[in-house]
């Protein structure tokens, strides 16, 4: 069997260059060619995961299949390559220490002084190597977040020098920074690139290959100057400038070749390009798309990032139906009974978005009351669909008082309410019903339809839960509970049948919806949206 080979991508500059879509079209170019491909992402902060971090501290939470929460960058992975992640492909500096930690009071060390070098270096060492060892994979991929010369990152980059000493061809390193173009010289400049590879060379890391960030297109002296500067191959020098959707990266670096320039670093043949023909046709397929609709997105989190695989997946859906879809977000903190109609004002459909917390709730019972009763397609998602829950009890059973346990902890009627196995956990980290779990849905329902089949397995990220008590109640005035958990009999979906489509998943489906495999309900819910316009 082949050596696993090792590329690890890192940043300089700045931040925000995209280092998880060159990574994830690195992985996609490479999986073309045949090879097996995983990619993992090392993220230098203390915190054990990103589960505990505000949104605008660090975007969306990524969840993994076997429920571990993880950076957003795996979204992207998984969406380019369709690969699954797991725990093991997201690290931290948190869990690193905490890893050795343990060890020590275990008393592994056999009372040797635990160092950052080399006790740390190795844990992160031998995290590099996991995934390949376990499932022997050509390629293991890993993105180190931050940028270099963080004072966070220097033992990340002390183990990959140690690695590329080590493994020799078999590990390279790709290095992505910022040609700014100063409008005022009209000068594209590549001195910060140049310094940010020599602070890489300070710790010892020679980059085999370079891409450039840039607005502008790189003229050849451009990169030639930067070749030369930095000791990398002129043909190892790549740009990767804006382009119209983050799904032509794998093509336009296909057609300049990084993949190519990977594998004769590694010392592989290169064979055959690959056609990439579904992906093209998908791209293809999006560009083609010229008439719009309108989705709004309410949620309490003005940013790009807080609900990128929701929007992402919106995006696929689009594609599929041969729309663009237009994304509105819609603060629900602003929303008041007075103004939701202005506010929905033009939208074909809404997606209520998950969250945590009183913040913008009561906006969010407002719009789903407003689209249920005006018949506009609707799609709650985890607390999106607990407040559809919500706003049913409130204004169809009757129970004014309504409200879910997180809310409002001695309501009365506590249509969603804490999960058994919560009511006792005391840590806010990792402790959520997480990942993965499998959903039977009922026959005749829609969702059925749309799923076209009983049995589905869709991720979790919660810790309240449709409260059972009240299905019968439910059922008898028209939501109906039509996924069921086959263990624990929890509520997974609920849906209203007359309506155009109103339905909400307690689970995350944006978590799968991937370029070549768009999530089902997503495509349902945007093709309705459509017609809902017409
Ligand atoms: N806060 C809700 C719960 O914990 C919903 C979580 C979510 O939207 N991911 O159940």
């Amino acid at each position: 069997m082949a050596e696993t080979k090792y590329i690890f991508v890192t940043g300089g500059v700045v931040s925000s260059l995209g280092k998880g879509i060159i990574s994830a079209s690195i992985g996609k170019l490479l999986q073309a060619r045949g090879y097996n491909v995983t990619i993992q992402k090392f993220d230098p902060y203390i915190n054990i995961d990103p589960g505990t971090l505000n949104p605008y501290e660090h975007g969306e939470c990524y969840v993994t299949v076997d429920g571990m929460e993880t950076d957003l960058d795996l979204g992207h992975y998984e969406r380019f390559t369709g690969i699954q992640t797991t725990k093991a492909n997201s690290l931290t500096t948190g869990r690193i220490y905490k890893a050795v930690i343990d060890k020590e009071r275990r008393g592994d060390y056999l009372g040797k002084t635990i160092q950052v070098v080399p006790h740390i270096t190795d844990e992160i060492k031998r995290n590099v190597k996991l995934l390949g060892k376990k499932f022997h994979y050509d390629f293991v991929i890993t993105e180190i977040g931050g940028t270099i010369g963080d004072i966070e990152s220097a033992p990340f980059m002390e183990a990959i020098r140690q690695l590329k000493w080590e493994l020799g061809k078999n590990a390279i390193n790709i290095h992505l920074t910022y040609v700014p173009y100063l409008k005022a010289a009209g000068e594209l400049k590549t001195k910060p690139t140049q310094h940010s590879v020599k602070e890489l060379q300070s710790v010892g890391i020679q980059p085999d290959i370079l891409v450039l960030r840039t607005e502008m297109p790189l003229e050849e002296n451009i990169r030639k100057k930067v070749a030369a500067f930095c000791n990398v191959d002129f043909d190892c020098v790549f740009q990767s400038e804006d382009l119209p959707s983050i799904y032509e990266v794998p093509v336009n670096m296909q057609d300049q070749g990084l993949d190519t320039a990977v594998l004769k670093k590694v010392g592989l043949e290169i064979g055959e390009k690959p056609a990439l023909g579904p992906w093209k046709a998908f791209i293809e397929r999006r560009n083609n798309a010229k008439d719009t609709v309108n989705i709004g997105l309410v949620g309490k989190y003005d940013l790009q990032d807080a609900y990128k695989s929701i929007r992402e997946s919106l995006s696929h859906a689009g594609t599929y139906n041969d729309y663009k879809v237009n994304i509105n977000f819609i603060n629900s903190e602003e929303i008041t009974e007075d103004n939701i109609a202005e506010k929905i004002q033009g939208q074909n459909g809404i997606v209520i978005c998950p969250g945590f917390g009183q913040r913008g709730i009561e906006g969010k019972v407002i719009a789903a009351h407003y689209t249920r009763t005006h018949d506009i397609p609707t799609f709650g998602i985890c607390l999106g669909m607990q407040m559809m829950v919500i706003e049913f009890a409130r204004n169809v059973l009757g129970y004014k008082d309504a409200n879910s346990r997180e809310m409002d902890e001695k309501t009365p009627h506590n249509v969603i309410d804490i999960m058994e196995e919560q009511k006792n956990i005391s840590n806010m980290g990792g402790t959520m019903r997480l990942g993965a779990y499998e959903c039977v849905l009922t026959q005749n329902s829609r969702v059925f339809d749309i799923y076209k089949k009983e049995h589905i397995q869709e991720r979790h990220r919660h810790r309240y839960e449709f409260n059972n008590d009240y299905q019968k109640e439910y059922e008898k005035n028209g939501m109906m509970c039509v996924g069921h958990n086959p263990e624990s009999d929890l509520v997974e979906v609920v849906e209203i049948p007359g309506l155009k489509w109103y339905i909400g998943t307690q689970y995350h489906p944006e978590y799968q919806s991937t370029v070549l495999h768009p999530h089902p309900l997503f495509v349902d819910f945007v093709k309705t949206a459509i017609a809902n316009k017409k």
